[in-house]
């Protein structure tokens, strides 16, 4: 072919990128007000964020963090989890879901999902629970919250045997739940919001989130269970060295005095984030709106193909109200609406070869595209640990045909169109060429 009949019969390329930032004028604003202001580290304007991010998680409080990874080791500290202790989390996730539990020196179980499901199977949930096991953390994957209303059954059938160790154990009474909602941060169940379900949720800041503050996360509890302001000290503590006042309150005149209550932790949030932060949560529910429109618009473009597609947007019926407008979606709060963080596909009867050779066609006409998740068991350091995949037959069949497109606010509807033309384009030339 010459080059100018190539030029004629490929449509023009496009660089769809995975997952960039988005960052506008406000954030820039916010963050030079910050550097302008003469406090740059933790201080008023992460307080003022985890103000803000309590109200839209409808939570008792939030403590804003270095990271997601932080803040769930900050959430299995405060719960008084370590060594000789059992956790259990999804094989079917990422490594920050459990690395924090051995960080803490507790044990980490890992559960099968169920078949055909992201989400644990939460029979084989129930059957893995012992005396030694003292928080559950199901992930939120993709922004869509777990079945919690299960999963309070199952800890709350285990309850009676339940030995706490500590007073916040007490206070529980049963094994903790604590969400990975590191994609679920504007996620709702039947009306209720991440934040105010499981006992601790934790939210990922990452450049890649839905939400960001370049790095960055936070632990959200629930209302009602727990001391809110001498767990918030604890958390404050253990991500500042143990430190019994922040620096903000040591550079007020006369203030110098602190102790250093036990050695403590760095993972502390910087007004910087925090700037970004307060840019990106006034502008959320539209974005969270964007990503709606998104996953709708690549279900109707891709409904023509043999997939099995993560559903975001349910009724109370299991419906699909991914194309609900705003009077609607309301009506959609006695259902499933995520926060729309990953468009997860699956290929069902399709071999890893061919969903590799897709990524790569993919990649050749511009398109960034992904896998989420490897499960835990295939990779070096939970083989290590001891785990096997075949101990995990549903996590790996879920995994071997599965591919997530490009799903930002970055994104155009041409975008959106040139992403579903290419990912037809690269179905039909491997199936064309008896690959499946
Ligand atoms: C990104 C992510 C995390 C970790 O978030 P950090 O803020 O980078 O620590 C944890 N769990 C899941 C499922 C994630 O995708």
């Amino acid at each position: 072919m010459t080059e100018a009949s190539d030029t004629l019969h490929t449509p023009p390329q496009r660089v769809i990128p995975f997952s960039p930032p988005d960052i506008t004028q406000a954030e820039i604003d916010e963050v030079v007000d910050t550097l302008r202001s003469g406090w740059i580290t933790t201080g008023p304007k992460t307080k003022e964020l985890e103000r803000q991010l309590a109200s839209f998680a409808h939570a008792a409080r939030v403590a804003c963090l270095s990271s997601a990874t932080s803040a769930l080791e900050c959430a299995l500290r405060a719960l008084g989890i370590g060594p000789g202790d059992e956790v259990i989390t999804s094989a079917y996730t990422y490594t920050a879901s459990c690395s924090p539990i051995c960080h803490v020196g507790a044990t980490p179980i890992l559960v099968d999902v169920a078949p055909g499901s992201y989400e644990m199977d939460y029979a084989k949930l129930e059957q893995a629970i012992t005396p030694k096991t003292r928080a559950v953390i199901p992930v939120d994957i993709a922004g869509r919250l777990c079945d919690y209303s299960v999963l309070s059954q199952v800890v709350d059938s285990l309850a009676p045997s339940f030995i706490p160790h500590n007073e916040r154990q007490e206070a529980l009474g049963r094994i903790a739940l604590v969400a990975d909602g590191a994609h679920a941060l504007g996620a709702t169940r039947n009306g209720r919001h991440a934040g105010e379900i499981a006992d601790m949720t934790t939210f990922s800041f990452h450049a890649v989130k839905n939400f960001t503050t370049a790095e960055g996360g936070a632990l959200a509890w629930r209302r009602g269970l727990f001391d809110d302001e001498e767990l918030y000290r604890d958390v404050m503590l253990m991500s500042l060295h143990g430190q019994t006042k922040d620096a903000l309150s040591k550079t007020r005149a006369g203030a110098w005095e602190y102790d250093i209550a036990f050695p403590g932790w760095k993972c502390n949030m910087t007004d910087i984030q925090a700037a970004l932060g307060l840019a990106q949560l006034r502008r959320y529910p539209e974005m969270l709106a964007r990503r709606r429109a998104i996953v709708h618009a690549y279900q109707k473009g891709l409904a023509d193909l043999p997939l099995s597609i993560l559903s975001h947007y349910e009724n109370a019926d299991h419906s699909d109200a991914s194309d609900c407008d705003d009077a609607v979606a309301r009506a959609c709060e006695e259902g499933l609406s995520s926060s729309g963080h990953l468009f997860l596909v699956r290929m069902p009867g399709k071999s890893p070869q061919f969903r590799n050779a897709l990524i790569e066609r993919l990649g050749q006409a511009g398109v960034a595209s992904n896998v989420h998740y490897k499960p835990l068991p295939l990779l070096s350091a939970y083989q290590s640990l001891g785990f096997h995949a075949c101990d995990y037959p549903c996590a790996i069949a879920q995994f071997e045909n599965e591919i997530t497109l490009p799903l930002h606010t970055k994104l155009t509807d041409e975008d959106v169109a040139y992403v579903i033309s290419a990912f037809h384009a690269a179905w039909d030339d491997l199936e064309s060429k008896g690959i499946s």
